[in-house]
Parts: structure tokens; C-alpha cells; sequence
């Protein structure tokens, strides 16, 4: 059985113990103050003697504290533990913030919390309802907040599980339960570190609502934590009005204007593209010498299908004109006929396709389509004539 110093006092992060047991990198010990990976909240890291400690187990009876290389230490040994106050600080924040915002959840909109998870960057809280306005969201967070700047005092407790009352979630679990209390807001039973008062939670932050199955999960940020995400949208925000020469504040009203500038310049150059088209295919069709029964067959190659498109388009509106673009990689073509060219060009190239295992069609005036390689693509040119 290890004893758990961290039940009794959530700041202390320097201790001894004795060696237990020692299998490979595995050590057990008397007593620690490392917390194992337990209802949500992730293990802490640090040294015992010289060694890293990279992982800390809940094995229920004992607690395994995992040696970053083979254990240099047998049973018996006196050692010394250092936790990574930092990192525990940091899940003691988000952990006691999750108390908090879902105590808040529950007495504003009755919503109950059904399932946590603590992340290295954020933490989420699944709430029992498919929609969360957000307006309830801002109504929760300022609450939440509230709290804080009142720095309630938050206080553990021992009781039997029979006479425990009030608590914000039922436990069906008996015997002595472990009671953490927010003043006046929340009673729980929960076996992980908090702090001594919701001033010391920092700012509590809800950043993204998603609809997860029957429930919304909500995410935020706790603590310096929170800060830390501040100071990085604020870094974000400053680039991106720094580039538009703007205040933060006007930034949104800005890339909503730019969007719809970009929108209506792209159709402008769409429409002169189709305009230049038409005269470049003139052009293209004025050099070209009919032949005996009057047609004139233009023939192109480019990188990509788009320009051939647009070509096959406005060439196809000239008299007894027929059109041939390809694209040699990937293997494309575009083929075209004017209406009094007699041609479809739809039937002809489905047929000129499926004989050189390519695919595609299209309508009597344009078709297209693609072939494996560039012998089929010559061969379906010579198909076509
Ligand atoms: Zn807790």
C-alpha cells in the first residue's frame, strides 16, 4: 500500500521515502507525492534520487513510478522526491477550474457534467445537453470568473459515503469518501490535487463549443493557461492587423471586406478571361484554312484543362469550327464542334475513350475526358481524326 501524501497537502513536492519494490525502470515506494494519471487529471513528472520519473501509475493498492532509464536503487533505500511543481500547478488549476465551471453549469442551467478530459494544452467537460447557446456559454464563464475574484476557499474532507450529502454527482461507491468542497458552490468526491482557494484557479476561459453525440462539449482554459492563450492571440491578432495596417479591433470587419473584394475581383477576371478567349479564338480561327468542306479544325496543347476549356468554349460558337486541346500530363483532352460541323463531339470522344481505356464525355459541343497514358492520348487523336 503507498501512501498518498498529495490526499493531505497538494503542495508538497519534496519528500522521502523508502524502495519498495524495484523491477527494471519500476520503483515502488512507502509514500510519494508524485500523482498517478487518475479521474482525468495526468501524472506528474520530477526526479526520485537522480532519476527521472516519466509516467506514475495507479495500480489501486500501490502507485508505480516509472524510471525514465533501469532503476538504480534497491528495497530498502532511502530516496528523495522531487515533483515538477510546474506541470502540477498547471493541473491543479485546470482540474479545480473543471470543479468550478461545471458547478456552475449545473446551478445556472441544471446541465450536469457526464464526462471530463484533461489534455496538455486544453481540457474539455461534456455537458448532458445537445444545445448550449452562447449566451449560457458567457453567462457561465462570467460566473465562473466571479467565483474566482471572490477566492472561495476550497477544502477537503474524509466523510462516509453513507452520511455524504449534497453532492454534485451520486457515488455508489461506500465506505470513507474523499470530499473536496468549493465554498459554498460544489461538493465533490474526487481524489485529485486542487488549490486552496478559486483565486488561485486564475481566469477561466471557454474557447470552443462542439456538439458531441448527445451532449456538447465544451473547452476552456484555466490559470496560466489561460494567459499563455492570451498572449498568443493577441501575437496573432497583431500580425494580422500589422499586414492590414489596422487596429486589432478592426481586424474581423476588415477580412470580411478583403473576402468580398477577393470574391468580386475573381469573378472579374473570370469574365475577362472568357472575353480574351473569345478574341484569341477568333484570332486562332481566322488563321486557319478550311478545308474542302469548309471546316477548320484548331488544334492546342497546354499544361492544364482550364484554358483549354475556355478555348473549346468560345470556339465552338464560330461556324463549322472543331477544337482539339490536350494536356500531355496528367493525360487530357478537350474536344469541340460547332453546330454545323456535324460532329458530336460528346459521342465521337466517349467512343474515341473507351476503345483506349480512357474515360470521360460530355455534350454534342464539348467533351472531355482522360486517358492512362500519352499513346492512348495520341491514339484517341487519331481516332478523332
Ligand atoms: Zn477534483
Amino acid at each position: 500500500m503507498t501512501e498518498r501524501l498529495y490526499y493531505t497537502d497538494a503542495r508538497l513536492t519534496e519528500f522521502t521515502a523508502r524502495v519498495t519494490e524495484v523491477s527494471g525502470d519500476r520503483v515502488y515506494l512507502d509514500r510519494t507525492a508524485f500523482y498517478p494519471t487518475s479521474g482525468g487529471q495526468l501524472f506528474d513528472v520530477g526526479t526520485l534520487g537522480d532519476a527521472r520519473v516519466i509516467d506514475v501509475i495507479d495500480e489501486k493498492e500501490r502507485i508505480v513510478h516509472v524510471f525514465e532509464k533501469a532503476a538504480r536503487v534497491a528495497a530498502g533505500d532511502e530516496i528523495k522526491g522531487r515533483v515538477d511543481w510546474t506541470r502540477r500547478f498547471d493541473h491543479m488549476q485546470q482540474h479545480t477550474g473543471q470543479h468550478l465551471l461545471s458547478a456552475v453549469f449545473d446551478e445556472l442551467f441544471g446541465h450536469k457534467t457526464v464526462s471530463v478530459h484533461f489534455g496538455d494544452e486544453s481540457a474539455t467537460l461534456d455537458l448532458d445537453t445537445a444545445i448550449l447557446s452562447k449566451e449560457r456559454v458567457q453567462k457561465a464563464e462570467r460566473r465562473a470568473n466571479e467565483i474566482v475574484f471572490e477566492n472561495r476557499p476550497i477544502t477537503v474532507a474524509f466523510e462516509d459515503a453513507a452520511a455524504a450529502k449534497g453532492l454534485r454527482k451520486e457515488v455508489e461507491r461506500t465506505g470513507e469518501l474523499r470530499i473536496v468542497s468549493i465554498d459554498g458552490i460544489d461538493r465533490s468526491a474526487c481524489g485529485g490535487t486542487h488549490v486552496r482557494g478559486t483565486g488561485e484557479i486564475g481566469p477561466v476561459v471557454v474557447r470552443r463549443i462542439e456538439k458531441y453525440k448527445q451532449s456538447t462539449r465544451v473547452e476552456f482554459l484555466c490559470g496560466w493557461r489561460a494567459l499563455a492563450r492570451a498572449r498568443a492571440d493577441f501575437e496573432a491578432l497583431s500580425a494580422m492587423a500589422g499586414s492590414l495596417t489596422a487596429a486589432i479591433d478592426e481586424v474581423p470587419a476588415l477580412v470580411a471586406a478583403q473576402a468580398a473584394h477577393l470574391k468580386e475581383a475573381e469573378t472579374d477576371a473570370r469574365k475577362r478571361g472568357e472575353e480574351l478567349a473569345k478574341y484569341q479564338a477568333r484570332e486562332r480561327y481566322d488563321a486557319t484554312v478550311p478545308d474542302a468542306e469548309g471546316i477548320r479544325r484548331i488544334t492546342e496543347t497546354a499544361t492544364s484543362m482550364d484554358p483549354l476549356r475556355a478555348m473549346a468554349q468560345a470556339i465552338v460558337l464560330l461556324p463549322k469550327a472543331i477544337y482539339v486541346g490536350t494536356v500531355a500530363s496528367p493525360p487530357g483532352i478537350v474536344f469541340a464542334a460547332a453546330a454545323d460541323s456535324g460532329a458530336s463531339a460528346g459521342e465521337l470522344l466517349k467512343a474515341a475513350l473507351s476503345a483506349n481505356g480512357g474515360r470521360g464525355g460530355g455534350s454534342p459541343r464539348i467533351a472531355q475526358g482522360t486517358v492512362p497514358d500519352v499513346a492512348a492520348l495520341q491514339r484517341v487523336l487519331t481516332s478523332l481524326g
